[in-house]
């Protein structure tokens, strides 16, 4: 390097001043630590890299000085009400600073130890997906898989027209659900239908009219017709419409109240399976479609019968009530028993005292009733406990079923070893207990949300087109939600991938899905900026080599060098300009590779409007500064004067 030097701070007298410029940190008589009264002026909007042995001063003018004042002056624009909750740091010892600017530290240390920070939350990313998924994901029921959408009388006119052509535009009647309330009458119910012009009941089952907006073959219906009928019929359902094709050969007349005596009969289980299904048609004169097709305005899937809520931005955060799993709150990690634990030796047979904490002779009791009700049961006593059945190791882990209280079912059924535990925990305020309760809890994988840490809802919403998730994730690796009611084969076939999904993909994969993902049209505005937002995120922290990371990541399990690397492109997204970054060597733990690319992220910064001071000793990143501070010569008290000051050609 062969900066010009800054001749008259190298003699340790205050540089005579240019007049004060608008357009640098000037810093007079700086003597933090082994600082020898240092003046000097550091432009802004530009890369500085202050340099020097160990112990030279340089933490001691970048952080101690600089950043404490920065920090200290942006403090101090709070309200004094909200300044005492922050963090002041001790006013340095220096004559003055001037110009200088708002400061962030961008440095290495992790000052977080919560598990619900993660490289998403770190990132920002987490709180842009949550607002993407809330406009622009797609519903598909926990039920069935099928995609669920509102309703609209044109959305269900345009649906009608392919379904009643391809059933050979069969006669159609379109119903609408009146539930019959518990304390009234059906005759009551219907006299209410009839007094607003309803005298035609299509069918019933228990508690349920299907009451008759309208019959017609849709293609001589006018639109006008039709879209009329289903406004109606959509405003008396309650936002429900089941429309009913009818087989040829049917009777051209509606089954009216009186005239109909055998009403068709739907069982209990729904509309699914007609009763009368099997039974002579001369019985019925209606042979109504056994599945009408069902329309909804809500949420709703009508094959399911399940309602959904709005996907609020909350919805999809962990932090959030609303999104959280209620069982793990959020973690996505329970503490609870270890089986593993329990029964450390699979080897050892029941006989021999394979359940761990009653091989103590205090704890010997609870081992006798197990070998006796397992002798009542024909639970093999000397058999190793990796060769037992899989119903008799649930005996002994679960119990027997019918158990209800200790006080009603004990003894006469065994209660087995959860039991045990779950009785152990009422007993933990003894210190006792606490102790022998910790050897054998640890924390799992939640099992109400998979580790997922969201609720079934959540995960219910998935982005994006099939091909856009086959492009980046195998069907066969995607995220089956606990509690749905279909397969892997179902999931596989689903559009997009759930947020879960996303958040277990590293960020390199995941970067490429956001470059190349097909959102439904129209894309509000606000869509759109999200999107580019997420794109731009994605590819700065692939650029600085943290491709390999996934959103999920526990940010306490970063190193240093990540951390840091993770917040400068955090703080690129956030598009800051007039802001001071301070950087405690961004080198390291970077491979030489991606040492080009940091620097890439850093005159961007740069070039938004912000200035940059780095302490770091790599020649690369010393070279692509735009002006290079050495401090030495020496460390301690030989150090703390300027060397040399100037570009680094
Ligand atoms: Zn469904
Ligand atoms: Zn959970």
């Amino acid at each position: 390097m062969h900066g010009r030097p800054a001749a008259p701070a190298t003699l340790n007298n205050p540089t005579p001043m240019s007049e004060t410029r608008g357009d640098a940190i000037v810093i007079r008589g700086a003597r933090q630590n082994n600082l020898k009264n240092l003046t000097l002026e550091l432009p802004l909007n530009e890369l500085i890299v202050v340099t020097g042995v160990s112990g030279s001063g340089k933490s001691s003018l970048v952080f101690d000085t600089l950043y404490a004042e920065g920090q200290r002056r942006y403090v101090e624009t709070f309200s004094p009400y909200a300044r005492q909750f922050l963090d002041r740091m001790d006013k340095p010892q220096v004559d003055a600073i001037e110009g200088i600017p708002p400061a962030i530290a961008i440095d290495q240390t992790n000052p977080v130890r919560t598990s619900r920070s993660t490289v998403g939350t770190m990132t920002e990313l987490n709180d842009h997906l949550k607002l993407l998924f809330a406009r622009a994901a797609h519903l598909h029921c926990r039920g069935c898989g099928k995609h669920v959408a509102r309703d609209t009388p044109d959305s269900i006119f345009e649906a009608l027209a392919g379904h009643a052509h391809a059933a050979g535009d069969p006669r159609l009647v379109i119903t609408f659900p009146v539930p019959v309330p518990k304390n009234f009458a059906e005759s009551e119910v219907r006299q209410l239908l009839e007094r607003q012009g309803y005298t035609r009941i299509h069918a019933r089952r228990d508690g349920l009219l299907e009451v008759v907006q309208d019959r017609l073959r849709f293609s001589n219906a006018e639109r006008a017709r039709v879209i009329e009928a289903l406004e109606a019929a959509l405003k008396f359902g309650q936002g429900r419409v089941n429309i009913y094709p009818l087989a040829e050969g049917d009777g051209g007349h509606p089954s009216s109240l009186v005239s109909d005596p055998g009403l068709t009969r739907y069982s209990e289980s729904g509309v699914r399976r007609l009763e009368g299904a099997q039974a002579p048609s001369s019985n019925s004169r209606l042979t109504p479609h056994p599945f009408p097709w069902r329309y909804s305005t809500d949420l709703h899937c009508p094959d399911c019968d399940i309602h959904y809520s709005d996907p609020t931005p909350s919805l999809f955060s962990f932090n959030s009530p609303v999104g959280a799993c209620e069982t793990c709150r959020g973690f996505g990690r329970v503490i609870g028993v270890d089986y593993g634990l329990v029964i450390p030796d699979e080897s050892k047979t029941l006989r021999e005292g394979a359940i761990r904490p009653w091989l103590s002779e205090s704890y010997r009791g609870w081992n006798d009733d197990l070998v006796k009700y397992a002798k009542k049961r024909g639970v093999a006593l000397d058999t190793p406990w990796r060769e037992l059945a899989a119903d008799a190791r649930q005996w002994v882990i679960d119990g027997e079923p019918g158990w209800v209280s200790w006080r009603k079912s004990w003894p006469g059924k065994w209660y087995g070893v959860g039991r045990y535990f779950k009785w152990l925990e009422t007993k933990a305020y003894k210190m006792h207990v606490r102790v022998l309760l910790s050897r054998y809890r640890a924390y799992t994988s939640c099992e109400a949300c998979g580790g997922a840490r969201l609720k079934p809802d959540a995960l219910a919403w998935r982005l994006g087109t099939k091909d856009d998730a086959d492009a980046v994730l195998t069907p066969d690796q995607r995220f089956l939600p606990n509690g749905v009611k279909f397969g892997k084969d179902v999931l596989a076939r689903l559009p997009g991938l759930a947020l879960h999904d996303l958040v277990l993909l590293p960020v390199e994969r995941s970067r490429a899905f956001f470059a190349n993902l097909h959102l439904p049209a129209p894309m509000d505005e606000a869509a759109d900026l999200l999107l580019t937002d997420i794109r731009a995120r994605f590819s700065y922290l692939n650029e600085v080599g943290l491709g390999y990371l996934t959103l999920d990541r526990q940010s306490r399990t970063l190193s240093g060098g990540e951390v840091q690397r993770i917040n400068l492109t955090t703080a690129l997204g956030t598009s800051l300009t007039n802001t001071l970054f301070v950087l405690d060597e961004p080198s390291i733990g970077l491979h030489p590779r991606d040492m080009g690319r940091v620097i890439g992220v850093m005159k961007r910064l740069r070039d938004a409007g912000n200035s940059l001071v780095v302490v770091e000793h790599d020649p690369q990143i010393m070279l692509a500064a735009d002006r290079v501070l050495d401090l030495g010569p020496g460390p301690g008290e030989r150090g703390g004067r300027i060397v040399c000051f100037g570009t680094p050609d």
